[in-house]
């Protein structure tokens, strides 16, 4: 039978929810939707001063809004569970307490001062520095000794020299260590607390994970969390390990980038689909370039996908896919989006208007503002457009709008009063209405635009013609 496919995300809740996190999480929840596995959320907060409760309910949030829900997590315990670290001390004990009676680890009582003593002449002969195993043969008598005196002991895992450690990386490949190189590692401090590799391999163990994707700032951990599973008498879970995700001047993503937070992008009216399309692909490529759905990114993705090459982070490739999600969105997303800038009643309506000209909940405002807001009199390169169309132009639209013309009877009488067609008739007209050159389609336009609005501007368009040198701004 093939073993289940379990995988985990394992946040240490010491910050705002970042991109590279989210990246994180998602490869590991589409590779378990993928294969029909279970996806686990585990809060590492083994690191009590650092963590908040508040940041554990944040990032619950931020991963709920992507829609990246857990088979089970802090809220959702299972027997594996708890899926607290700080709640799993006794587990780590009595782990600690198995690798010692099998002398798989030994107290250690040097102090910081002699190992970094020991630290400084390795690396003086010029030596990578590892632990000397000054405490890996201590009689059982000299440790008691020691005990007794109270001395602070750390606790270091037995490395077997001279064996070659292999594994297979999902995304680097082979991956061969000797065991020299990692020496005698800590696996439980001084203060009794568990090391982060430790209680993060303890815990895959006993979580039965199965693979384990996370950010290559973890590659040099792996052998020594591989060892730690085998002497539990575990089967290591499969890791690979993805690039970091650089910002755009190929330094790692940080708060500088003004983005990396996942909840400002959701503040700023970012969809979770966008984020998803744009993350799915930053470390993994996908077959279909185009957008996504959720099933689709499910079903896309591969371990083949996932690649070495630095993963960068562009904020236009987020717009990309911002505008493709607020394209397919359903209108009720987009709606609140006009609340409180439109009459009441008329989101629907105007949302069905100018939605391929919203990316962000501000270009809602800013179209409303347009469509039924007051414009200052136009000025500039604008007014000068406006006023080069002539009076006439202005006065046949008002006629024609006057007596009830929809849209297209518009056009028609505005070609056959001015002569104008084309671009020498649109554009004018476009500039009038709402004072830029880009926008909806006129014709949805003037199904959202108030009739007196429309009148209002035409009659300022024509004012601005008749005298374009009243228009304030404009040289005299
Ligand atoms: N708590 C670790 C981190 O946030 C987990 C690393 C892992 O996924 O194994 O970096
Ligand atoms: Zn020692």
């Amino acid at each position: 039978m093939q073993t289940p496919v379990i995988t985990r995300f394992a946040p240490s809740p010491t910050g705002a929810l970042h991109l590279g996190n989210v990246r994180t999480a998602l490869f590991n929840w589409l590779y378990a939707r993928r294969h029909g596995g279970r996806f686990l959320l585990r809060i590492e907060d083994t690191d009590r001063e650092r963590s908040l409760e508040a940041q554990v309910t944040a990032l619950m949030a931020e991963l709920r809004w992507l829609g990246l829900e857990w088979d089970a997590g802090p809220d959702r315990e299972d027997a594996a569970g708890p899926y607290r670290q700080s709640a799993r001390a006794s587990r780590y004990a009595a782990a600690f307490a198995r690798l010692e009676a099998a002398d798989r680890a030994y107290p250690c009582y040097c102090t910081a001062l002699e190992l970094e003593l020991a630290r400084r002449t390795q690396l003086a002969a010029g030596r990578p520095p590892r632990y000397a195993g000054s405490c890996a043969t201590l009689t059982p008598a000299v440790r008691a000794a020691r005990a007794a005196e109270g001395r602070p002991a750390t606790l270091r895992f037995r490395v077997t020299p001279g064996e070659v450690l292999l594994y297979d990386d999902l995304v680097r490949g082979p991956q061969r260590f000797a065991s020299e190189d990692l020496g005698d590692f800590v696996i439980r401090r001084a203060d009794g607390s568990a090391a982060f590799l430790f209680s993060n391999a303890v815990d895959d163990t006993a979580m039965a994970v199965s693979h384990v994707l996370r950010g290559e700032d973890h590659v040099a951990n792996t052998p020594r969390q591989r060892l730690i599973a085998l002497a539990l008498g575990a089967e290591p879970p499969r890791y690979g390990h993805l690039p970091l995700l650089v910002g755009p001047g190929g330094a790692p993503l940080s708060k500088r980038d003004g983005s990396a937070a996942v909840a400002e992008l959701r503040e700023a009216g970012y969809l979770p689909e966008a984020v998803l399309n744009l993350l799915g692909r930053l470390g993994h490529s996908y077959a279909e370039e185009g957008w996504l759905g959720r099933e689709a990114l499910i079903a896309g993705f591969t371990l083949d996908g996932l690649g070495r090459a630095p993963a960068h982070f562009d904020r236009a490739q987020l717009r990309h896919w911002q505008k493709e999600a607020v394209h397919r969105a359903p209108a009720a997303l987009l709606e609140p989006w006009a609340r409180q800038h439109v009459p009441p009643g008329r989101e629907a309506a105007f949302v069905a208007a100018v939605r391929a000209n919203l990316e962000l909940p501000a270009d809602a405002a800013l179209w409303a503002h347009i469509v039924y807001g007051e414009l200052p009199c136009a000025v500039g390169p604008i007014g000068a457009l406006i006023a080069a169309a002539g009076a006439a132009f202005y006065a046949a639209a008002l006629a024609a709008v006057g007596a009830g013309a929809g849209y297209a009877a518009l056009v028609t009488a505005l070609k056959a009063a001015s002569g104008k067609g084309g671009a020498a008739l649109f554009k004018p007209l476009r500039a009038a209405l709402t004072q830029r050159l880009d926008g909806p389609e006129l014709a949805a336009l003037l199904e959202v635009m108030p009739p007196s609005t429309v009148v209002a501007r035409l009659e300022a368009a024509r004012a601005l013609a008749l005298h374009p040198d009243r228009s304030p701004g404009s040289s005299p």
